[in-house]
């Protein structure tokens, strides 16, 4: 039991910040880069600063409250929200809070030579980045 509760709070804790259009078409994203690192799904939640429903798409729906007193050794989130102003805020509160920008792609994204990315970056299918 203690063991559990220890392995738990050392884990890594992962957010798709926005739970609306963008938010929703970044997770399924999210959850298969995961799933390919083999992190367990229950890692992955939607953050989202409007109250709503306790879980959206088969995933918990946490307040960004309630995501920073999760137990986890690391916070992670990517920015799924269109509006750059908000995301510019977004990226500032979570810098000074120690959650660290997260970035997800989908498994088809071409990436061709010397192409710099900056962490956070969310990349839909089919996106070409060209040199
Ligand atoms: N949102 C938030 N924190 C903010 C501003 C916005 O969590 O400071 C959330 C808001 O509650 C909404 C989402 O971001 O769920 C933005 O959704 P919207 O449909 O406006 O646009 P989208 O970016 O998904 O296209």
């Amino acid at each position: 039991m203690k063991k559990e509760a220890f392995s738990r709070s050392t884990d890594a804790i992962y957010a798709v910040y926005g739970a609306s259009g963008c938010g929703r078409g970044i997770m399924p994203l999210a959850r298969a880069q995961l799933q390919a690192a083999g992190v367990a799904a229950d890692k992955l939640v939607f953050v989202d600063d409007a109250s709503g429903a306790a879980h959206i798409n088969g995933h918990r729906l946490l307040t960004y409250a309630q995501f920073l007193a999760e137990p986890a050794a690391q916070r992670y989130a990517v920015l799924a929200i269109a509006n750059g102003v908000v995301r510019e805020k977004l990226a500032r509160q979570c810098a000074q809070d120690g959650v660290q920008a997260w970035s997800v792609q989908a498994a088809n994204v071409v990436i061709m030579d010397a192409v710099e990315l900056g962490a956070g970056a969310a990349l839909s299918p089919f996106v070409t980045l060209t040199s």
